[in-house]
């Protein structure tokens, strides 16, 4: 049996040693591979196999993992029925993630089999997730497969490629993908309290790695395309797309990506408990995820998926810490309808935000107050965040550069929002950075934040 000491002693996801067993990743990677490409457009084949692989994760769950054991589900759901069983499952937070990490943890699994990776969590507190083998290399697949969808390709003849992650925090380095061809991904800080100089050196070092793929933040992504543009230096002459992740893609980010990289951006969906989710194909409109690989269903007040809400996954790959019905706290909708791209995968609406930042009204009912940023970006503010700390009250808190801009115009879009509330301006000299920045804070109760 797993206990915490066993938890903490087991290897991290992601590091340049990938142990002597390495090759034979690979190899299951690109068996997959081959196995995804084949499957992707002919639903038939995925419905079958979503059916069979909820039933089986859900029979390995209730015998293996403590936690979900202990629930004691009624037996005498149809058996036939997947969905249904599924839908006895009571919802699984991040926090109960971080207090039951062993619960969660399966009692039929050998310590040697297993890799972990954590988060440091939106509110600070680290969140572990532990892997086995055969998920990691589904992680590693699924990627794979993105990126084929957007025009690479991976046989083990494509040696000698390069793909950068640039990250905005964190240490530089460098580890070779399990995929055919073993691509070199490096990761690269780059941000904006760097000194200019170590800057211009992360720089160099990039241009130097002349990447095929480009990966990061969008922030971050932006705030590198500037300084590069700044800096009159070379451009990367094999980059063949951008592909971002880990915050909103708005679509003037977007564009200015497009413009400063001159290749087309890719948005992906992703979390350290998962790996990549779901990733936009050549046709920009929305992003296609796996579902008999993560089973997708959408928390809402009408219960529809078809509605927004936040995203709930059931991994269906993971045997070590089987995650089932998690809650996210990201929002979007599943479109069904087929992709003219031709893959019959379905698609996640583009990600509206965050639950966690959406704002409340006195009745109780939320909205989400990111379309006020049209009107709040454009009026040069050095910074700015609104933080709602009541239905009936919002502060507008802001920092001034060189510009004095227009704060009636500030306060009007605010209104027009949220309606006939009081705002009160507080000029500020800056403001503190979190581990994810958000324009938008709500204190308002909201059900879905805990
Ligand atoms: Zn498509």
């Amino acid at each position: 049996m797993l206990d915490l000491e066993k938890v903490k002693r087991t290897k991290v996801v992601n590091q340049s040693t990938w142990s002597r067993d390495f090759l034979i990743r690979s190899e299951i990677v690109s068996a997959e591979l081959e196995n995804l490409r084949q499957r992707q457009f002919c639903y038939s084949s995925i419905s079958h196999s979503i059916n069979k692989r909820l039933k089986e994760i859900i029979t390995f769950a209730r015998i293996n993992v403590p936690y979900y054991r202990n629930l004691k589900l009624i037996e005498n759901n149809d058996p036939d029925s997947a969905l249904g069983i599924l839908s006895k499952f009571p919802f699984l937070t991040k926090d109960m993630v971080r207090s039951k990490l062993v619960d969660l943890c399966s009692d039929n699994i050998t310590h040697i089999q297993l890799f972990k990776r954590s988060t440091s969590g939106t509110t600070g507190i680290p969140l572990t997730v532990v892997f086995d083998t055969h998920s990691i290399n589904m992680h590693y697949a699924i990627f794979g497969r993105h990126l084929e969808q957007l025009g690479l390709n991976f046989t083990p003849l494509n040696k000698g490629r390069s793909f950068v992650i640039v990250g905005d925090s964190g240490l530089t380095r460098q580890s070779r993908l399990p995929l055919p061809g073993n691509p070199k991904q490096t990761r690269i800080v780059f941000h904006t309290k760097q000194p200019p100089e170590k800057k211009k050196t992360q720089l160099i070092k990039l241009i130097k790695l002349n990447p095929e793929i480009l990966n990061g933040k969008p922030t971050v992504l932006l705030y590198l395309g500037k300084f590069l543009n700044k800096s009159n230096m070379e451009c990367f002459s094999k980059l063949k797309f951008v592909i971002t992740g880990g915050e909103i893609l708005r679509p003037e980010t977007r564009h200015h990506l497009e413009d400063l990289f001159d290749v087309h951006v890719y948005d992906t969906y992703g979390m350290r408990e998962t790996g990549t989710i779901a990733c936009e194909c050549l046709k920009q409109d929305g992003l296609h995820f796996c579902p008999d690989y993560m089973y997708i269903e959408i928390l809402n007040s009408h219960n529809s998926n078809k509605k927004l809400g936040e995203i709930v996954l059931t991994d269906l790959v993971n045997h070590a810490m089987p995650l089932i019905r998690y809650r996210t706290g990201d929002l979007s909708k599943i479109n069904s309808k087929k992709c003219s791209c031709g893959v019959e995968y379905p698609r996640l609406s583009p990600l509206l935000g965050r639950i966690i930042y959406y704002f409340e009204k006195n009745d109780g009912s939320l909205y989400n107050p990111f379309p006020m940023s049209k009107t709040l970006d454009k009026l040069g503010f050095a910074q700015y965040q609104v933080i709602q700390m009541n239905a009936n009250y919002i502060e507008f808190r802001y920092v001034i550069d060189q510009i004095k801009p227009d704060l009636n115009r500030a306060i009007r879009a605010i209104r027009r929002l949220c309606g006939n509330v009081k705002v009160e301006c507080i000029e500020m000299d800056h403001i503190k950075e979190q581990l994810k920045y958000s324009n938008f804070i709500s204190h308002a109760p909201n059900p879905f934040r805990n």
